[in-house]
């Protein structure tokens, strides 16, 4: 009954664009319902200026909404990837909203007032829609307001900021579909920050500038973030993200390094200039709302005053990646090297627990502080690959199809059985997380050893060209050392297990004949058995021993079945 009595006038209030009362104003966030409401009434108002669209789906069953904003209203595809496009992302983390209200302020504003020239404003209202509609009071234990938001699972309790590779949820093939329709020059997702205590309002991740391509970090690190930080210093000055060294800022920071699981670390893939803006959990809403708002009009303000500067570096960075002889997959943070950056915090003190009766943590807002922070933020490749013309999958494997699809990435069938030569990688060895990790058991340190061999693949096997656009997707999805590649989210775990076994007592015979033929091998067994007293006294060990070495083992345990090759396949004929 009440809420038949007050919808008719929460309709007056979202009609009425020129209303300045956001709700944040009084800590509360809109619904996802309201939110698209909003920006459906915004394009129906501005049908010149706007558009909205649903492109793909959601784990929840809710179309994926993308709302479309510019000076000049052209939305043809062909005007969209001719332009420069800011994609902001919203409510990944729907208990984290500070970008689904400060991105309504700002449409409301542009459209009552000036939409900046030279720039498509895209904007994603609410991502996790599942999530959006598990709203409570209390999820965000450590956070200031608003009084309601929502969960940071998705309708599958995933967290939908580890799945842009692994792709287990609806919610990211539409963004998969979207990002690559809209080809932006930038990317923003907003976000809330966890965390130490200090006096900024906002904090902001770069995508990590080592593992950008040095074209496009040149032009991010010394002339858009100069600008930002700088834009930003009066009202809201800003830090980067606080991902402390130790416990506090005080001894440091470390640039937070966003693998390709990562919506920032996915788009950057592509030469998009990627950020995380993080508003400070303990700051008011009104405030956190307030500075992710400066934030984006400030990005866009730029976009505006220097797009021909953006389309150059973007420009060099590809050029220069289609060139490249090596990826570097793999990264370390250099702790010899770091900058220093002016910080406003507040004194860490320590004083008896009066719950553990131990030592426990508080920062004493009566003891403000400004100083010089280290900022640890070089990080040096730990892994590199030399980039192959083409990847060879087996069309066993064909589910990864939607994937290269989705990411349109060319990609071709073989037209007959074809004997070629190519390296294929032996999986030696990996770890595997002991509790399942966003729905996985994922593998990391992974080792490998080459094997170049000829090796016959069948008609409709699938050919990835690599010199590409996505050759950075390509690779580190394909490469199994990769962080965040197919193999260490569990795609390939097929083949790490043994089909066939021996029964020992039938084997013995075998075995003991090996060893009379073959001198080098018995003497490789003794020597593993004087070296090693637990296989010395284990006779199975000993006997799966020779077995592995038999002509009786399988080939194909753990063989990973991309193969990859450094020649010219022009001349095959490929199909489509
Ligand atoms: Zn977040």
């Amino acid at each position: 009954m009440l809420k038949q009595f007050i919808f008719p006038f929460f309709l007056f209030f979202i009609f009425d664009l020129s209303a300045q009362q956001d709700i944040y104003l009084n800590n509360e966030t809109y619904t996802y319902e309201e939110t698209i409401q909003i920006y459906k009434n915004f394009a129906e108002k501005f049908p010149k200026k706007t558009t909205y669209m649903e492109k793909g789906s959601s784990d929840f069953g809710l179309p994926m909404s993308l709302f479309l904003m510019s000076e000049k209203g052209d939305f043809s595809k062909e005007t969209i990837q001719s332009q420069h496009v800011i994609l902001i992302n919203n409510g990944i983390h729907p208990g984290e909203p500070c970008g689904v209200d400060a991105c309504i302020k700002l449409c409301r504003e542009y459209l009552n007032g000036k939409i900046p020239k030279n720039v498509i404003i895209a904007i994603i209202p609410i991502y996790n829609i599942g999530g959006a509609h598990n709203r409570n009071c209390c999820s965000r234990a450590n956070q200031n307001g608003p009084v309601e938001y929502g969960f940071r699972g998705n309708a599958k309790n995933l967290d939908l900021n580890r799945d842009f590779i692994k792709t287990d949820s609806k919610n990211t093939r539409a963004f998969q579909a979207i990002f690559h329709y809209l080809k932006p020059a930038v990317f923003v997702d907003t976000h809330t920050s966890n965390g130490a205590d200090y006096q900024h309002s906002m904090t902001l991740i770069t995508s990590q500038l080592n593992k950008m391509n040095p074209a496009l970090a040149q032009f991010t690190e010394n002339t858009l973030n100069p600008y930002l930080y700088k834009s930003m210093e009066d009202d809201f000055p800003m830090v980067p993200y606080m991902h402390t060294f130790k416990e506090t800022p005080v001894d440091g920071i470390i640039d937070f390094l966003e693998t390709p699981r990562y919506s920032t670390g996915y788009t950057n893939l592509f030469n998009t200039i990627s950020y995380v803006t993080e508003a400070h959990m303990l700051k008011p809403y009104p405030v956190r709302v307030e500075a992710t708002y400066q934030f984006l009009t400030h990005l866009i303000q730029f976009m505006t005053d220097y797009p021909e500067e953006i389309k150059a570096a973007r420009n060099k960075a590809q050029e220069e990646l289609l060139q490249q002889e090596y990826l570097h997959l793999n990264w370390q943070l250099d702790t010899t090297v770091f900058d220093t950056i002016p910080f406003k915090g507040y004194q860490a003190v320590y004083k008896p627990s009066a719950v553990t009766g131990k030592e426990r943590l508080f920062y004493d807002h009566k003891q403000p502080y400004e100083k010089h922070i280290r900022y640890y933020n070089h990080y040096v490749a730990s892994d590199s690959v030399k980039i192959p013309t083409y990847y060879i999958l087996p069309k066993a494997w064909s589910y990864f199809i939607l994937d290269l699809s989705n990411n349109q990435i060319p990609h071709y069938s073989l037209a007959a059985d074809q004997m070629l030569t190519v390296d294929s990688y032996e999986i030696l060895d990996y770890t595997t997380t002991s509790s399942p990790y966003e729905g996985h058991y994922l593998h990391s340190n992974i080792q490998t050893n080459t094997v170049s061999h000829e090796r016959l693949f069948r008609k409709g096997d699938i050919v990835i060209p690599v010199r590409n656009e996505a050759l950075r997707f390509i690779m580190e999805t394909l490469e199994p050392r990769a962080v965040d590649s197919y193999f260490a989210w569990n795609y390939f775990d097929a083949i790490l297990q043994q089909k066939e076994w021996f029964s020992a007592y039938v084997f013995e015979d075998e075995a003991a004949e090996m060893l009379k033929k073959d001198a080098q091998l018995t003497a490789d067994f003794e020597a593993m058995k004087a070296s090693d007293s637990s296989f010395a006294s284990n006779s199975f060990a000993q006997l799966y021993y020779l077995y592995k070495r038999s002509p009786n083992y399988e080939p194909s345990v753990n063989l990973y079945p991309v193969a990859k090759t450094y020649e010219n396949l022009d001349e095959i004929l490929l199909l489509r």
